[in-house]
């Protein structure tokens, strides 16, 4: 079993470091926020000094941390006193252009890197059967496999450095995409007096199924489970959702793809923020989509 470092015990990261420590790992922790540290040292992670101090006595160290420009910041402390060989992996979901910076700054003094964003959310990572988007060299990704399954049920490498980020943004990009269609189909359905449970009836087995229909649909009824049923409770609350539609945003623009409805959906979604609702599951932007306040 290995020595891991983990800095990031958030909503996320706290329950990921509580599945390795379970799993038999060593965990030595760290974060900026006490109760998340005094949460993840009941959980049985050891508390580190420093992220320095960390990265100095890891074989592994995985960050979980809010955005790019944070582990930028942290990979410019861990990477210079990273033992050769250590493995860092950034679970946190970033920008493509940072993801290349950190596995530059990491590979530059001799570590390995891997970028391993993740679907599946709170409860996943609690359950420990989060999806992980890996991007980075294909030996890292192996070293890395087992670890990940420590958290996680579904593993796929996706190629080189900042790939994982890549798929994580392009396969939201699509949800938040999907959710409004099909939000709009069911506020036109109203309006046309046609029933939810008769378009739910007809689109689930015709070309407009999909995801954010048949698994998450954005009406009470058709999806028992679905947020929908519990007043739009997440889930997955609507400001992550505009945190990875910005950042499919600045991925075209720095690599010239066309997304138009990938800014127009990132545009509803900093409506719905801009009301008060960004910690609303973001299948309802429905109401909003109805003019409901
Ligand atoms: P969070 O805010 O709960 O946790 C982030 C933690 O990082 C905080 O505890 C914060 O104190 C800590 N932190 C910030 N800067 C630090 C530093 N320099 N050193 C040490 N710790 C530092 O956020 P979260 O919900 O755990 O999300 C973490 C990442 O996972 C984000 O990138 C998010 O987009 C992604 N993500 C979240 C979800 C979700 O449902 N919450 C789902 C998928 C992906």
């Amino acid at each position: 079993m290995a020595v891991i470092g983990f800095i990031g015990l958030g909503n996320m990261g706290g329950p990921m470091a509580a599945n390795l420590v379970k799993a038999g790992h060593q965990v030595v922790g760290y974060d900026l926020v006490p109760a998340a540290v005094e949460a993840a040292g009941a959980a049985g992670v050891t508390i580190g000094d420093s992220p320095a101090a960390i990265a100095a006595a890891a074989e592994v160290v995985i960050t979980m941390l809010p955005g790019g420009k944070h582990v930028l910041s942290v990979y410019g402390d861990i990477a210079p006193v990273a033992r050769p060989g250590t493995l860092l992996i950034d679970c946190s979901t970033i920008d493509v252009d940072s993801a290349r910076k950190a596995h530059a700054l990491a590979t530059g003094t001799g570590a390995a890197s891997l970028d391993a964003p993740v679907s599946g959310g709170v409860g996943g990572a609690a359950a420990g059967t989060l999806t992980f988007m890996a991007g980075g060299e294909a030996d890292a990704f192996e070293r890395a496999r087992p670890i990940l399954e420590a958290m996680g049920k579904k593993i796929v490498h996706c190629g080189g450095a900042g790939a994982g980020q890549a798929a994580k943004i392009c396969n939201n990009m699509i949800l938040g995409i999907s959710m409004i269609g099909v939000c709009e189909a069911f506020v036109l359905a109203e309006k046309l007096g046609l029933s939810h449970q008769a378009l739910f009836d007809v689109s689930s087995t015709s070309s407009g199924q999909c995801w954010s229909l048949t698994s998450y649909c954005p009406v009470p009824g058709p999806v028992p489970a679905s947020p929908a049923n519990r007043d739009y409770q997440p889930g997955f609350a609507a400001a992550l959702m505009l945190k990875d539609l910005k950042l499919a945003q600045e991925a075209a623009q720095s690599a010239g793809a066309p997304t138009p409805l990938g800014a127009a959906a990132a545009q509803l979604y900093a409506l719905m923020n801009a009301q008060g609702d960004g910690g609303t599951d973001f299948s309802g932007i429905i109401r909003m989509l109805r003019g409901e306040g």
